[in-house]
């Protein structure tokens, strides 16, 4: 048990001063109290909930910064940064694997995430097994003090019409007795490492069929009831336009059409969706995963940010193929995505707030946390004990304005693991 005495704390109710937040043994938040004694309490200046990184690829951040260069033609895409990353999983194994994500998750935790969905289809790299590059991950994210949810990946067929995986692709296949396996394995484990959840990922519709979901759903049911199901969606304009031409609907119609969509699930991009997409995941309530500095360099396109925030979705944000890793930096792009399109300010804000910088922090919290399968959304009692302090050098902000300074500027804050 620990307790912090906060100048501010940014709770679901808003910020609270001289604010005592107490964890538990249990690792959650026990109490809050504003205007209280700061005597046998950690001091802390404002208190934050930490973010969660709902979209990673660990073992991507190995090809950061290596893949910005043309290609043969003069061009570059999605699909030829995609080779790039085929050519990394050539070098992996469990070993490997285990070392490159206990890099990347220790500078996510300074930057300010606390908790990651790693989105983990590199099952088998090397000649490595699918337990072993799981179990890889899980020991570097305890290692990091990440909590994390696992989330493997089927990943079954080359593209929507059905071709076998490529020489390269192979390490991603699991038959889906192993894949059945796997799960049980790691349901099982969750015993041995408190730090653990699970959850379901078909990778996307182009590399899971329609049959091979009902299959991971019904194995969802047996052995993982109501976990959550994250997978990739409308990335890419090709993945769209081959959607409509085999399955005769856009992919996030299609889903909502024959998938139980609902608030366990996260569509990860959406970057494409139709305002009437759109208009069904938010009825299904379902999380939207954006990774604004990943869509960008992969030149996916931009979500409609502005139409899912004024409708009041759920949003969580990805540090996706890491070639960004600051949490302030997604939350940064997504406002300046919306101030480029409509040519103003301050777009992005909670209603009664002026400050984006809040409003941004606290609605990604929100969506993180059940992205992640949390029930309790930011800072409040029985929510994960997982804070951040930011230290602010000027005290004459108000909290709100040093949340604007730590996403927009970093002038006078920073931050702080707790
Ligand atoms: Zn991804």
């Amino acid at each position: 048990m620990k307790t912090w005495h906060a100048r501010w704390a940014l709770t679901d109710d808003g910020w609270l001063s001289s604010a005592n937040v107490t964890v538990g043994a249990d690792g959650a938040i026990a109490s809050i109290e504003a205007g209280a004694a700061a005597a046998g309490a950690a001091p802390a200046d404002l208190l934050v909930p930490g973010m969660p990184d709902a979209h990673c690829h660990a073992f991507q951040r190995g090809i950061a910064g290596l893949a910005e260069r043309s290609g043969d033609s003069g061009g570059d895409s999605f699909w030829t940064w995609r080779e790039r990353m085929y050519q990394a999983v050539e070098t992996l194994d469990a070993a490997t694997l285990h070392d490159s994500a206990l890099a990347l998750y220790r500078e996510l935790r300074q930057r300010g995430y606390t908790s990651v969905a790693e989105f983990h289809y590199v099952h088998r790299p090397g000649g490595s097994s699918a337990i072993e590059t799981s179990l890889a991950l899980i020991e570097a994210a305890a290692a990091a003090r990440l909590r994390l949810l696992l989330l493997p990946v089927l990943y079954r067929r080359g593209g929507f019409d059905g071709a076998p995986l490529s020489a390269r692709q192979q390490p991603f296949g699991l038959a889906l007795d192993d894949y059945a396996r796997l799960l049980q394995a790691l349901a099982a484990h969750r015993s041995e490492a408190p730090h653990l959840a699970v959850g379901i990922a078909p990778h996307s519709l182009r590399a899971v069929d329609g049959a091979d979901l009902a299959r991971m759903l019904r194995l969802r049911e047996a052995l993982l009831p109501g976990c959550p199901v994250h997978i990739h969606v409308s990335e890419q304009r090709a993945e769209v336009d081959a959607a409509v031409e085999r399955l005769g609907s856009t992919p996030i119609a299609w889903l909502c059409d024959n998938a139980p969509v609902d608030r366990s699930w996260v569509l990860v991009h959406a970057t494409h969706a139709t305002a009437e997409e759109l208009r069904l995941v938010r009825e299904r309530d379902a999380v939207v995963c954006v990774c604004p500095t990943t869509e960008a360099n992969l030149g996916d396109g931009a979500f409609d940010i502005e139409g899912w925030w004024r409708a009041g979705g759920a949003l969580a944000i990805g540090s996706d193929s890491n070639v960004g890793i600051d949490p302030t930096e997604e939350l940064r792009w997504l406002e300046y995505q919306a101030r480029l399109r409509l040519e103003r300010r301050a777009v992005l804000l909670e209603t009664g707030s002026r400050h984006p910088g809040t409003s941004l922090w606290q609605r990604a919290v929100a969506g993180g946390r059940r992205a992640l399968g949390g029930a309790v959304d930011g800072l409040a009692v029985g929510a994960p004990g997982e804070l951040l302090e930011i230290r602010v050098s000027d005290p004459t902000l108000s909290p709100d304005e040093a949340m604007d300074d730590l996403v927009f500027a970093r002038r006078t804050t920073s931050l702080r693991e707790v």
